[in-house]
């Protein structure tokens, strides 16, 4: 059955599975929500404090005890913390760090009730009339315990887990009934449109030939094809024969998720009647936060106050409805004053569909992989515009310490007469000059962190985490900030091997303080966990050629198939030109704008029309720009702007119009280059002055050379591949429907060069080459 937390679907008596911890946390929280940060025990250390307790007690004592019980259809089970016979006491162990008293009382509430109804399964299982039942809080730092007790007869703890399941079960049946139907609907799901465009219905078919075989795809595919309805048709029509209990569909971009949830309403609507099918839209915090300057909890934010206590009536209310949007959980949540953004991550549990970015599933904490694990979820993922993972889980996978930092949080902690911290922030700040003395030069790679560094960066996070516990007030933002950029670089320095990431310093110049960066090269260790938790996940996007590549530095399973759908277009569709007697390179820059500006003007005065030229920089662009300018002042022209807000961005693409005429100047890889829909006469050619290549540097030397070693083509990988997926990008705006015609210009002698050739698209028919 769909949702409800490690809720299965079992024989006809007892028909779901349930356990106490999941049973609780929906049943049995309340209060307000309150995500004040607190440093939390580690996994490691939670372990190692059960046994503290545990080793605490006489020798009869039980430990990890295992228990089921059963109410109706329903059977609860779990693994109790701990039982002493001597003193006829129940415990449920919880380690954490600081004052007890700032636990909140809704948390302290959840602690008790699962404490309750292990006492009722122990009480059923071994015949007792009556319990201690106690909460044992063991603080690591200190190593103090605080025990508290409540005695109840098996009646009464009874009488609790029997209004805890029958609260659950009530939803567990709604939920039950919802998985039947959505199932139904599913397997007879018709495709939204009277017939599958060209490469449609073979995309489709992969799709669903992957899902059935519970396999990675990277699934490459032109664009104007309606790759997003194919896929998520195929996945769907997949999932209950699969018992896929979510589809996860993550996008790089916002139009990305827009286009799922419109090919998400067309499948809905597609059939008869329309299909059950929840799907919600998950956005970032700062997208969907109504008090923007409040923190998270019930003093400071109206909408955390109480959040638990009227939670359950916004689900409701929410999941009457099926296709909750950013807008309807907003509407939703306001009408029950709580928090849209918390409700719509409450939510994530119950939908079928969810749509958001890859970092809900691809990050170090990511929300989605998290529950998926805890709640025992069988996933599909589609991966929406793939060819951005690599560049974006670098990202997720990286750390900095910038000296701007350090120095910040150094001023805090001597504003707030903090003697240990500020000497646990200086003796960082030593061991950092020490490394900025060893630079012969202002950029040094590192075989892994010097080790006094590295003590001090661990003596630093435990210091700081410790006066956290103890005085979280005392931390104001730079604290703050550096402290969690800390715990992001020592989580990863665990980790660390040279193979796939690299520590670098690097600054601006001689007796410059130094940034120090732990940077991921190939994410493919951090990522391959994330394939195996998946049943199956396509990867697909216009480009991901070649296929290796992405193989390569995502950590995509031996087991993953890689498919190529041919493009519905014609060669006579698009002219492709190479200009060879031009060089885009660095030192041909200022001898590249005239031959680029003259083409600029021969194409614009053949054919009147919209073009979008492309460059490697916005320094590059105002070279060319101004001079076209000058000497062509009665060619309509508009130019990207470094920082342009949303605004300005609509007001870029709204001057391609249908009869326009102009060239718009943009950057490779900025907003314009991808995920931009201009058909028809919108937009007729793109001059492409660049490769796209990275900028040669030492950090990208030391890229080339991990990828030589790793993969055996290092200037490919570092450079080529990069910069040629940027190109038919954004070439790729020109034809966008078998009903367009354009032209590309490529600027640059070494498109003609074969190893550049291969890896543009192979419909296209290159002049010049
Ligand atoms: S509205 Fe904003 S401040 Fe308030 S709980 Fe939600 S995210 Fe936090």
């Amino acid at each position: 059955m769909t949702a409800p937390a490690a809720c299965e679907p079992q024989d006809d008596a007892l028909r779901y599975t349930v356990a106490v911890r999941a049973l609780c946390e929906f049943t049995a929280r309340c209060g307000d929500l309150d995500l004040r940060y607190t440093p939390a025990p580690t996994a490691l250390e939670g372990i190692a404090g059960h046994a503290r307790v545990a080793a605490g007690h006489g020798p009869g004592y039980e430990a990890e005890i295992a228990l089921q019980g059963r109410y109706g259809p329903l059977r609860v089970r779990g693994r109790a913390d701990g039982f002493d016979p001597a003193l006829r006491r129940l415990e449920e162990i919880k380690t954490h760090r600081g004052s007890l008293a700032r636990h909140n009382p809704g948390q302290r509430a959840l602690h008790w009730a699962q404490a309750k109804v292990y006492g009722w399964l122990l009480c059923a299982a071994r015949g007792l009339d009556a319990l201690e039942v106690a909460l044992v809080y063991l603080d690591v730092d200190s190593g103090q315990q605080t025990v508290l007790t409540e005695t109840h007869t098996a009646e009464a703890l009874r009488a609790h887990f029997d209004g805890q399941c029958a609260r659950y079960l009530a939803w567990a049946t709604r939920e039950a009934a919802h998985r039947a139907a959505r199932d139904a609907a599913l397997a007879a799901l018709a495709f939204p449109h009277p017939a599958f465009r060209s490469g449609q219905r073979e995309l489709a078919a992969q799709v669903w030939r992957a899902a059935t075989a519970g396999r990675c795809l990277l699934a490459q595919a032109p664009t104007g094809i309606g790759k997003t309805v194919a896929t998520l048709f195929a996945q769907l029509k997949a999932a209950p024969g699969q018992r896929i209990d979510r589809v996860l569909y993550l996008a790089a971009k916002t139009s990305g998720r827009q286009m799922a949830l419109d090919a998400l309403a067309q499948l809905a609507g597609s059939g008869g009647a329309p299909v059950p099918l929840r799907v919600l839209e998950l956005v970032a915090r700062d997208k969907a936060c109504e008090h923007p300057g409040s923190a998270c909890h019930g003093q400071s934010c109206p909408l955390a106050l109480g959040f638990f206590d009227r939670l359950d009536a916004a689900r409701g209310a929410a999941l009457d409805g099926h296709v909750l949007t950013q807008a309807r959980v907003r509407e939703v949540a306001l009408a029950h004053g709580i928090c849209p953004y918390y409700l719509s991550q409450e939510l994530a549990r119950w939908a079928d569909v969810v749509v958001g970015d890859y970092n809900y599933w691809f990050d170090g904490g990511a929300l989605l992989h998290a529950l998926a694990q805890s709640l025992g979820w069988r996933v599909a993922l589609l991966v929406d515009e793939a060819h951005n993972l690599v560049e974006r889980a670098r990202g997720m996978y990286g750390a900095q310490l910038p000296p701007e930092l350090l120095r910040q949080a150094r001023q805090s902690a001597t504003a707030a007469r903090e003697p240990g911290v500020k000497r646990a922030l200086a003796a960082v700040r030593r061991a950092l000059a020490a490394l900025e003395r060893g630079m012969e030069g202002d950029y040094a790679v590192h075989d892994g962190l010097p080790a006094p560094l590295a003590g001090a960066l661990a003596r630093c996070a435990q210091v700081l985490s410790e006066h956290m516990a103890a005085h979280p007030e005392q931390f104001d933002a730079p604290l703050l900030q550096w402290y969690f950029a800390l715990l992001q670089f020592n989580g990863l320095l665990e980790g660390f091997d040279t193979q796939h990431a690299l520590i670098d310093s690097q600054r601006a110049g001689p007796r410059q303080p130094c940034t120090v960066s732990l940077r991921c090269i190939v994410p493919g260790p951090h990522l391959a966990p994330r394939w195996a938790a998946a049943h199956t996940a396509t990867l697909f996007s216009a480009t991901l050629q070649p296929a290796h590549y992405h193989a390569d530095l995502l950590g995509l399973p031996d087991t993953h198939g890689a498919t190529e759908v041919a493009a519905p277009f014609a060669a006579s569709q698009l002219q492709v030109r190479v200009a060879r007697h031009i060089s885009t390179r660095w030192a041909h820059r200022a001898a590249s704008v005239t031959p680029i500006v003259a083409l600029l003007a021969r194409q614009f005065a053949a054919q009147p029309g919209n073009y979008l030229a492309f460059f490697s920089s916005y320094d590059y662009l105002d070279q060319v720009a101004g001079a076209f300018a000058a000497q062509h002042p009665g060619v309509p022209m508009w130019r990207q702007e470094r920082r342009m807000g949303e605004a300005a961005q609509r007001d870029f693409l709204a001057r391609f119009t249908e009869g326009g005429q102009g060239i718009a100047f943009a950057v490779l890889g900025g907003a314009f280059a991808e995920g931009v829909d201009l058909p028809g006469r919108r937009l007729i050619g793109a001059f492409l002055c660049t490769l796209g290549l990275p900028q040669v540097n030492p950090v990208n030397e030391q890229v080339r050379a991990r990828m030589q070693a790793l993969f055996g083509r290092g200037h490919d990988y570092a450079y080529l591949y990069p910069g040629l997926h940027k190109v038919v990008q954004a070439a790729g705006r020109v034809i966008r429907s078998p009903e367009d015609r354009g032209v590309v210009h490529l600027i640059d002698d070494r498109f003609a060069r074969p190893e550049v050739r291969a890896l543009l698209p192979a419909w296209w028919r290159v002049e010049g080459g």
